[in-house]
């Protein structure tokens, strides 16, 4: 079975609202332009050099998202063309990002990575760390970043009830911050979650965004 008929399979279990990231990291140009033939569009990267090298080939009209942990000193090679920014987990990094999206004049799209899975190799805030971010207000003069939502990665568990338990609360979580803090801010609507191995858990827990890679374009090697 191909690229082509995977990613239909995906796009077919979608709901309405739900839009899909084709995560296609590790996979080559002619990978990408099998499922862009197909209508295609959103494709995500988690290396900045990467995505660099897949960009200046790539047809301009994709929308490509940032998926990894994003280094500092790599901000600059994305900048220019980023769709979103799915890894923000420090004010810190929001900032440089800020920084660095000034120079072009453009506003970035960013989501907030929450720290929902009990692995600690994973990234995010804490729910506490996000709340205090918020709170301090400092976030609101970064003029050129736009914070348009969460992401999490649950748990790497078949324990399905577990990875249940943690999009919900990352869902919960969305919906605490969106009256408390993101009031004023209807752009605040996305929530990140799903992969290719718990995208239908994520979506009946309320993700917009799911992003999925060996799914539609096997394993990564
Ligand atoms: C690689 C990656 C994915 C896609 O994972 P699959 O299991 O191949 O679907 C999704 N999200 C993040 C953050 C990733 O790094």
């Amino acid at each position: 079975m191909g690229i082509a008929t995977r990613l239909h399979e995906v796009l077919k279990e979608l709901p309405q609202g739900v839009r899909l990231v084709a995560v296609s990291k590790f996979h080559p140009d002619e990978a990408i332009e099998e499922a862009y033939r197909e209508g295609q569009r959103i494709f995500g990267e988690s290396r900045a050099q990467e995505l660099k090298a897949k960009h200046e080939t790539l047809p301009k009209d994709i929308e490509w998202h940032f998926i990894g942990t994003l280094q500092t000193n790599k901000i600059k090679y994305i900048i220019p063309y980023i769709a979103m920014i799915h890894g923000i987990d420090s004010y810190k990094l929001l900032a440089e990002v800020n920084k660095h999206a000034q120079k072009t004049g453009r506003a970035v799209d960013c989501l907030l990575q929450l720290h929902i899975a009990q692995e600690e190799t994973k990234f995010g805030f804490s729910f506490d760390e996000c709340r205090e971010m918020l709170a301090a207000k400092d976030w609101q003069s970064l003029e050129n970043v736009r914070i348009r939502g969460l992401m999490g990665m649950a748990s790497n568990t078949d324990d399905e009830e577990q990875i249940k338990r943690e999009f919900c609360s990352l869902y919960e979580f969305f919906r605490e911050l969106k009256s408390a803090h993101l009031a004023e801010q209807p752009a605040f609507n996305e929530l990140s979650m799903g992969m290719s191995h718990d995208y239908h858990l994520a979506i009946a827990a309320g993700s917009t965004l799911v992003r999925v890679g060996s799914r539609i374009f096997g394993e990564r090697y």
